[in-house]
């Protein structure tokens, strides 16, 4: 497994692969949610390469992203064990050479409202930086979460648009027993605040009404930035202290 860190020798590494390349962009602190996307990505084509970038862009609030979990070495481990072909570790400053100057900013109705209106900015960040690591890898396929669907619709429109030579490909959200969604931010939850946690999920995949479900958070001491129906899924952030989750779920 090879780790690049500097994006001249990652480009031209790409000049050298003519084999069938997938993608997995993450953050960092993985988990089994990741593993998924990487075992289907290492299933469907020739290379892996996986990124690890906590993106400053795509964070509207600064404590969440000095908050934020990172456990480099076991990361580096389980890409291995996963059979990971290259794991790209940027700098913020090589991602962004012109700072944040030149950026995408997306008007797609789907960046006004959840995620969108909870986290102004969010999208453009993670789009901006989604089209810099597609250009820089230039996969044929790249995966995303389900978990995330909001983002997982809004990269493959920005893919269609931007007419990318890549698949944009959705996998299933990876749950604990509990029914909660593995999630990064799930590293700081000390025992109570998983307990509240795992209500959370259990409250989303229960067949109440929207009222009802805020309802039940709200007993359980569970903050709520919104739970909505947007095109047959029910999505929901809330957060247990300072600690921000979301989910979603057919309906
Ligand atoms: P992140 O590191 O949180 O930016 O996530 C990187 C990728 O992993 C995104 O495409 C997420 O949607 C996906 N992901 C995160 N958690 C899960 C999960 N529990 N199940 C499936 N995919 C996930």
């Amino acid at each position: 497994m090879k780790i690049i860190k500097s994006i001249r020798e990652l480009q031209q590494q790409r000049k050298n692969l003519s084999d069938t390349i997938g993608f997995v962009a993450t953050m960092g602190c993985l988990h089994n949610g990741h593993a998924a996307l990487i075992k289907r990505s290492v299933a469907d084509n020739d290379l892996t390469v996986l990124s690890i970038f906590v993106n400053p862009a795509q964070f509207n609030n600064p404590s969440d992203l000095n908050n934020y979990p990172i456990t480099i070495d076991a990361d580096l481990k389980l890409a291995q064990s996963l059979n990971v072909d290259i794991v790209f570790i940027p700098v913020a400053k090589a991602m962004y050479p012109n700072d944040y100057h030149f950026k995408l900013i997306s008007n797609d109705p789907l960046t006004q409202c959840c995620e969108g209106t909870y986290r102004p900015g969010h999208f453009d960040g993670v789009l901006t930086v989604v089209l810099k690591l597609l250009n820089l890898i230039k996969p044929h396929n790249a995966y995303f979460g389900e978990k995330d669907i909001q983002q997982y619709r809004l990269v493959k429109r920005m893919a269609e648009s931007f007419f990318l030579d890549t698949e944009i490909v959705m996998c299933p959200t990876v749950r604990e027993t509990s029914g909660l969604a593995l999630s990064s931010r799930n590293a700081r939850l000390n025992t109570e605040q998983k307990q509240r946690a795992e209500h959370f999920a259990r409250i989303l995949q229960s067949d109440l009404s929207i009222d009802a479900m805020k309802q039940q958070l709200a007993k359980h001491h569970i903050a709520i930035d919104y739970i909505e129906r947007h095109d047959n899924r029910l999505l929901a952030a809330v957060s247990i202290d300072d600690i921000r989750l979301i989910d979603n779920i057919p309906v």
